[in-house]
């Protein structure tokens, strides 16, 4: 081995230990965050939650625009989520869109799953909740700053718990 490709080789080396060592970091933030996903049927739920939920959450339904009480809901508080009561959103981080639907900037880290929609021809993100996988709504990048995000929920999704009231545990 020559003194040029010992260097190259030892370059190597040290690019490959950051890498890991980045990344190892990574997916113990990840891991922090991680809810453990419920194998149940979607059936199952059926029972569990009104018919108009239903809809939405396990058929992928949207639900008309002005329709949820959450659009005036002011009060602080948790967003959960209507099947399996994991808390998906904080009013501190809702804001009226002008949408008709309830709307937020981000949700609470690691506690929703996103995947690509093409229902309505364009690419729209759909995002569930990550527990239960119920529908929840869409996220779109024309929020307010600095995240610039609209998380776009359905109301039927989502239960409002203020902060006066305790969590429900988690069902499923
Ligand atoms: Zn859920």
């Amino acid at each position: 081995m020559n003194k040029r490709s010992f260097l190259m080789g030892l370059g190597a080396t040290i690019l490959a230990s950051l890498f890991f060592f980045d990344r190892s970091k990574q997916v113990a933030a990840v891991e922090s965050n991680h809810i453990k996903r419920l194998n149940k049927p979607h059936e199952a739920w059926r029972s569990m939650v009104s018919p108009e939920a239903y809809q939405i959450l396990f058929e992928e339904q949207t639900e008309p625009p002005g329709s949820s009480a959450l659009n005036d809901e002011h009060r602080d508080g948790t967003y959960i989520c209507a099947a399996c009561f994991l808390p998906l959103f904080e009013s501190q981080h809702k804001y009226d869109s002008g949408t008709g639907w309830p709307s937020f900037t981000q949700p609470i880290q690691g506690h929703v799953g996103t995947k690509n929609d093409y229902q309505l021809i364009f690419l729209r993100t759909e995002y569930h909740c990550a527990r239960c996988g119920g529908h929840q709504g869409h996220v779109f990048n024309d929020g307010p700053k600095p995240r610039r995000e609209r998380w776009c929920n359905n109301g039927l999704a989502l239960k409002f718990v203020p902060d006066s009231e305790t969590l429900p545990s988690l069902r499923g």
